[in-house]
């Protein structure tokens, strides 16, 4: 599977919105997005006309997309997944995003970055209800317990990532037990609870043509 090897601060500029991709640098002043708020490029700064709607139906997805850290064909499957099931689709598809092992450790605070998050995941540093998963799409389902191994908990960027967890709310349909190096799915998110600035109907829009 092709994976982006560039400058990360290139896809937020791309979508002149901070994605936070990078940990401690976003909350900084050296956010690429801070000193250069327009997109990355020779003609990143030319006037832009209207964009049409498939413009901004792409350009939702892509931001979506990269946030998460998911390839085009990941990302395609994902939503395939949630318009197979009941409800509203735009919504099904935030909540299968989220509910991925490697999100849930990222808003727990076990890493800096989904990047990061993916890391701990791949090197069986994250269980599920006392299992080892190195899976980083594994689904969480309400009421699983996500943990760090008790080894693994030593690691230094892991214990500052924890630290740092402070900076961004754990969402609520999280408990986290930062002592124990530990979570609980109080129970599967709805719209409301997911606070991520997204136009998921824009993406629904843009499989549907
Ligand atoms: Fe994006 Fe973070 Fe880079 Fe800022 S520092 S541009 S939020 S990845």
């Amino acid at each position: 599977m092709a994976r982006y090897r560039g400058s990360v601060c290139r896809l937020c500029r791309r979508e002149t919105q901070k994605l936070f991709l990078k940990g401690d640098r976003c909350y900084s002043d050296k956010c690429a997005v801070e000193r250069r708020a327009f997109p990355p490029g020779q003609h990143g700064q030319r006037r832009r006309g209207k964009v049409s709607d498939y413009g901004l139906q792409l350009r939702e997805k892509q931001k979506v997309k990269r946030m998460y850290g998911l390839a085009e064909k990941q990302f395609k499957l994902t939503y395939k997944r949630a318009a197979r099931m009941r409800g509203v689709t735009g919504h099904n598809l935030l909540m299968l995003l989220e509910l991925r092992l490697d999100n849930v450790a990222y808003r727990l605070g076990f890493a800096n970055s989904r990047t990061q998050a993916r890391h701990w995941v791949r090197h069986g540093h994250v269980t599920i209800n006392g299992r080892r998963v190195n899976i980083p799409s594994a689904r969480v389902k309400a009421g699983d317990v996500v943990a760090v191994k008790e080894k693994s908990q030593k690691i230094p960027q892991l214990k500052e990532a924890m630290e740092a967890v402070a900076r961004r709310t754990v969402p609520t349909w999280l408990e986290l037990e930062p002592d124990q190096f530990q979570g609980t799915v109080k129970a599967l998110p709805n719209r409301e609870e997911l606070t991520i600035p997204m136009q998921e109907q824009l993406i629904v829009e843009l499989y549907s043509r």
